[in-house]
This record gives C-alpha cells, structure tokens and sequence, in this order.
C-alpha cells in the first residue's frame, strides 16, 4: 500500500483529531474483535484471493473507465472520464465492501451480517453479499423508509433478508442505527455489524476505505492506459464519502492530481435544506467518532434535505474531515437542480442513467470542464439511475429546462 494509506488512520484509528471509536463498553470488545480479526484476515493469501475471484467472477470487476466524450464537447473545456460503479453488480459501488465484510465474517466464524439501511441501499447490497455465502442477513429500516422504498424492501426480502420495521422516534435512518445495535449486542458472537460507508467507530473508516480502494486503483490504471496521463482532477460525490475515498485512495499520494469531494446542496445553503456537512458544518460527534456534523441549535445532528437520498446524512466519515482540514481535498457542493440537469444530459447524451447520487458528480464535472480547457476530470459514477427513474419522470417529467 502507498504511504498515505499506511499511515493513515493511527492504529487507534485516528485521522488527525477524526475518528477514533467511542463506544458503550457493551460493544468495545466486539469492535476490537473486527479490528483484530481484520488486520489479520485481510493480510491472508487466502482472503486476498478469495477476494479476488469474487471482484472477477460474481460482480464483474474491473469496471470500466468510460471518455464522455459527447457531454466533454457540450461543455467546452476540459475532458470528462468517468469510473463506471454503475456497472458494478446490483449497480453500485456499496457491493465493494459488502462482499469483503461478508467474506472476513465468514473467516472469523460468523453466521449473520446485520445492519441498518435508509434508502436501503445498503441493506441490498449486503443482503446480497449474505446470500452469496449462505449466511443470515437481519436489516434495520424505518417505517417511513420502508414505505418510500418499497422496491429495495423487496430486493432484500428476495434475497432473503429479514427487514425489521423500525418504529419508534422519527421511525427513520437514525432510529434504525438505534435498533440494528440493540440487536446486535446480545447476537455479536455470531453476527457481524456491517457498516455501509467509511462512517462509525474504527476500524470501519479504515476497513471500507481499503475495501473500496480497489476503484481508484483500476481508476488510475485504467486512465493511465486510456490517455498515457494521470487525470488533472478526481471527483465524487460524497454522503458518507466511501465511494470518494475509494477513488481517492488511488490518487493520494499524486500530489499533482487535485481531488474533489461534492456535496448535496438540496435546495438551499439554510440549515435543513441539504446535506453539505464539510461546507456548512463543524465539529462534533456521532454514533461513536469524531467527524464534522450539521448540527441544530441544540447542537445536536440536524435534519438535512437532498434529492438523492442515498446522500441524506448529517455527519460525513472522519477521513475527509481530515483531508478537508489538511487542504489535500477540496470540498464543494451541487444543488438539486444542478443534480437533476445532469441526470438528465448524462442519460440523454451518453446513454448512461446515473444514480442521483452520482448525477451529483456528474455536475461538478460539467461546471469544472468549462473553465479548464485542455484539463482531463474523472469522476466515479457511484451508481446507476434506475432506481430513480420513476421519482424523476413522475416529480419533474422529462427535462429540467
Ligand atoms: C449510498 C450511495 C452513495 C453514498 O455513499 P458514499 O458512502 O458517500 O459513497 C453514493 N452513490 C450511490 C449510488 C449510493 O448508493
């Protein structure tokens, strides 16, 4: 691994002041047991290589990189790439570490992979990773979510997960973290908690990182190969930053190649109306790290807003607070519209449908490309859009203009 990387967390996991695990003495052995189990497991030839047939021959690595060429002309300026997530099986990026946290599971012994989910995206690509192995899957959902989300309810009931409603409090994404953990403590002999971002206390930060660096290594080479150059700048769209720092990773230690993180501006930069943590927040914690946080006037998480709901979170992993602070990333932030023309172009002009997660870094790139002639941007195109065809077509019909 490069040297970034290797230094990056502290052993105590640890980025700069980020991070860390705080945790209720309940969960503090079960977490140093994962810590433990994963330093050792994912070093093992057996791990890397079980790992590797399942990244080739289940989801379908490597992924492409694709030259988007006609929306490169359209914008005049810079040439836009992007890393092809989409195609990724279950058609995002989350499979990447699902099937890694599965797989180190099943070489400490466990049975069970649990977890909370919002959208539900998660909790597919992780119901998918249990039923790969054979093993049980128990996912937290609010009653809210679960009836916004009712196609993802039935994924993962397909796949044979057990969906448990969660019906207390906002009955939403944080009440299912609450849920899921309580859950958890009494079955953490068998069962492993599977994190879906680099969020939550070490080593998940580090661990979904390292499982997700996989993109920005075939990214790099691929560019590489494409145009004999590194690209000029990188960007992702960021909730809570494990496809941008899966990306990253590949290019941190080019210190010639400029990274971009891209936040959810909702509709608006006033508290309640967006998602952009690293733009509009400040220090604080939750669920057990320390991070940037959107806080209320209590000071407590705040309600946020995006049209992409699989970026609709109030804190953002430890890392890119870190590299926000450090000045190595760069943060912006695209706003709904700005998301949805870009929705709109990419499916129209390139033939790809994006998540509308993506469809966020899809618009960087076509704000940046104009005023960077001769420049190169990847982007990682996190997902694809199918999902959200019917909310798009159905709220805001076929064009934004
Ligand atoms: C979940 C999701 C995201 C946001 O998660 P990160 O951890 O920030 O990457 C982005 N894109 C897609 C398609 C997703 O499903």
């Amino acid at each position: 691994m490069s040297s970034y990387l290797k230094s990056h967390p502290t052993r105590d996991g640890f980025f700069g002041t980020y991070g860390g695990a705080d945790l209720p003495p309940v969960l503090q052995p079960h977490f140093e047991e994962i810590s433990k189990a994963y330093d050792t497991i994912s070093r093992s030839a057996e791990f890397i290589r079980d790992l590797r047939y399942i990244r080739k021959h289940f989801q379908g690595r490597p992924t492409p990189v694709s030259h988007l060429k006609n929306l490169s002309d359209r914008c005049g300026g810079a040439q836009i790439y992007a890393k092809r997530e989409d195609l990724n099986h279950t058609g995002a990026h989350k499979l990447n570490h699902c099937m890694a946290e599965a797989l180190l599971a099943k070489h400490m012994g466990k049975t069970k992979l649990m977890a909370e989910t919002g959208a539900g995206q998660h909790g597919v690509a992780l119901a998918t990773a249990a039923a790969y192995f054979g093993m049980e899957c128990e996912i937290h959902m609010g009653e809210i979510d679960i009836a916004k989300e009712a196609p993802n309810v039935t994924r993962m009931k397909l796949l044979g997960a057990e969906v448990v409603p969660v019906c207390f409090g906002g009955r939403s994404l944080k009440e299912a973290v609450d849920s899921a953990f309580q859950s958890y403590v009494p079955q953490a002999e068998t069962a492993l908690f599977a994190i879906g971002s680099v969020v939550g206390p070490h080593p998940f930060p580090m661990m979904v990182r390292n499982f997700q660096h996989v993109v920005g290594i075939e990214a790099r080479e691929q560019f590489l190969e494409m145009t004999g150059e590194l690209p000029d700048m990188v960007g992702a769209c960021v909730g809570g930053g494990s496809n941008a720092m899966g990306l990253f990773a590949g290019f941190i230690d080019d210190p010639d190649v400029a990274l971009y993180g891209v936040e959810p501006l909702g509709t608006s930069s006033n508290l309640g109306d967006h998602a952009a943590t690293l733009t509009y927040g400040e220090d604080g914690d939750i669920h057990g790290f320390r991070t940037m946080l959107l806080k209320d006037e209590a000071g407590e998480p705040a309600p946020v807003h995006t049209v992409a709901s699989g970026l609709d979170y109030p804190g953002v992993g430890p890392e890119h607070a870190y590299l926000y602070r450090s000045g190595r990333a760069t943060y912006t932030a695209a706003d709904d519209k700005e998301a949805l023309k870009a929705f709109y172009d990419l499916s129209r002009h390139e033939g790809i449908i994006p998540a509308l997660e993506s469809a966020h870094a899809v618009a960087f790139a076509m704000r940046e490309a104009g005023k960077n002639p001769g420049k190169s941007i990847l982007i990682n195109l996190s997902g694809r859009g199918d999902k959200d065809i019917d909310y798009v077509t159905e709220t805001y019909g076929f064009s934004v203009d």
